[in-house]
């Protein structure tokens, strides 16, 4: 099966950083860019430089030091705000303008008071002086999913014919559902087909639904070859498409996704703890992927099985993203006190006496193997005292296993 390769561009330091509670100084944002190099994502969008200066100075920065992916830099279509975003980018190795404007009627006629013609002219004019200064140059329909189809259509194959590589479709308000944006992104394609047929057809979801992730996918059946999403899924109210959920849905399901991303899934829960470690907002407990229950068992029997053999009901590894697997450093000379800590670890507490009987299986175990692991641990607690009431095991650092009582 033919996999068509699709761009991963990343905006967890633009889209993102403009959830609350989310925004970096220049410093983070240098450690979440290398981070973003390390796993693999083609595009960096590092900023919004005629935002700030702060904004300016990190995406230069960023531009300056990163140099395998693309650096992107945001910019409405002003020539003010394009000079600026080149400035920030031409450092970089393989620059990026990113130019918006809105596209549907609603923010045309409330938000910026034009018409529809002046604001195709307005956008072909923006890409066409974004040209003058940087051969890569983005095009997004701000809100387009919600822009009448004809013309969104006509902006988009307008854009590309003035010079935009890439025509990004978003779904900026979160409005739409999978076979709709299927229906968009196939009638976007033909037209921009027809003046650019090596332009890339992106798209851009947010979440306010809960569908960014499968309008993502769906955009990327019918012919999307970019998706623009964010770590942890942050980014402006309920965030945008989860990075991590996308990529592993293509890694998981090949056989019915025809895709390839050059992602380091290693990478992905390493990505998530230091953007979660930089701006201290957590993950819910149950995301997708990375959460700190993604990979936790409840009930008994889930646990049963996932110690039998991790298939039962695990569709991928936890290591696969880079979740590391806990294990217990005990050798067959440790005592009982560090068995017994690495017990309360796992939430057992036990009595000197029923530690005792753990200790005896443990020791001749650790004879057998050389690391012990904690799932075998478990599975010897659970075999010594199948009625205890149990509290909580660990197959896999951060990932809780509760069992039944
Ligand atoms: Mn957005």
């Amino acid at each position: 099966m033919e996999r068509a390769r699709i761009t991963i561009f990343d905006t967890t330091l633009r889209d993102g950083e403009q959830s609350p509670g989310c925004s970096m100084n220049l410093e983070e944002k240098l450690r979440m860019a290398r981070q973003l190099d390390r796993l693999g994502v083609d595009v960096i969008e590092a900023g919004f430089p005629i935002a700030s200066e702060g904004d300016y100075e990190a995406v230069r920065a960023i531009a300056e030091e990163v140099r395998r992916p693309v650096v992107a830099a945001l910019a409405r279509t002003t020539r003010e705000d394009i000079a600026r975003a080149w400035q920030a980018v031409e450092a970089a190795a393989r620059p990026r303008i990113h130019v918006f404007l809105a596209t549907s009627d609603i923010h045309l006629h409330f938000k910026l008071k034009i018409t529809r013609e002046q604001c195709l002219r307005q956008a072909v004019e923006a890409v066409r002086f974004a040209r003058t200064l940087c051969a890569d140059v983005e095009f997004s329909t701000e809100d387009g999913t919600r822009t009448e189809l004809e013309f969104l259509s006509a902006v988009a194959e307008a854009t590309a014919a003035a010079g935009a590589s890439t025509v990004n479709i978003p779904d900026t308000v979160g409005y739409t559902a999978p076979r709709e944006m299927a229906k968009i992104v196939e009638a976007v394609a033909g037209r921009v087909r027809r003046s650019a047929p090596q332009a890339v057809i992106s798209t851009h979801c947010h979440n306010d639904l809960g569908l960014a992730v499968a309008n993502s996918i769906a955009a990327v059946e019918a012919g999307a070859r970019q998706v623009e999403c964010t770590i942890n899924g942050i980014g402006e109210r309920a965030g945008n498409a989860s990075l991590e959920e996308f990529v592993m849905a293509l890694r998981v399901r090949p056989d019915i996704m025809p895709f390839h991303v050059d992602i380091r899934s290693g990478e992905l829960y390493p990505s998530s703890r230091l953007l979660s470690e930089i701006t201290r907002v957590q993950v819910q407990p149950n995301k997708a992927i990375v959460g700190r229950n993604a990979f936790a068992h409840e009930a008994g029997i889930h646990q049963d099985g996932v110690i039998k053999n991790p298939l039962t009901y695990e569709i991928m590894t936890p290591e696969s993203v880079g979740v590391p697997e806990s294990k217990l450093v005990l050798g067959k000379h440790s005592g009982r006190h560090a068995l017994g800590l690495r017990c309360a670890e796992l939430g057992y507490g036990f009595e000197r006496r029923d530690l005792d009987r753990i200790y005896k299986r443990f020791v001749a175990l650790a004879d057998q193997i050389k690391t012990v692991e904690d799932r075998h641990l478990v599975a010897i607690i659970r075999e010594e005292f199948p009625a205890a009431a149990i509290p909580a095991i660990k197959t896999a650092a951060g990932a809780a296993m509760r069992a039944e009582a």
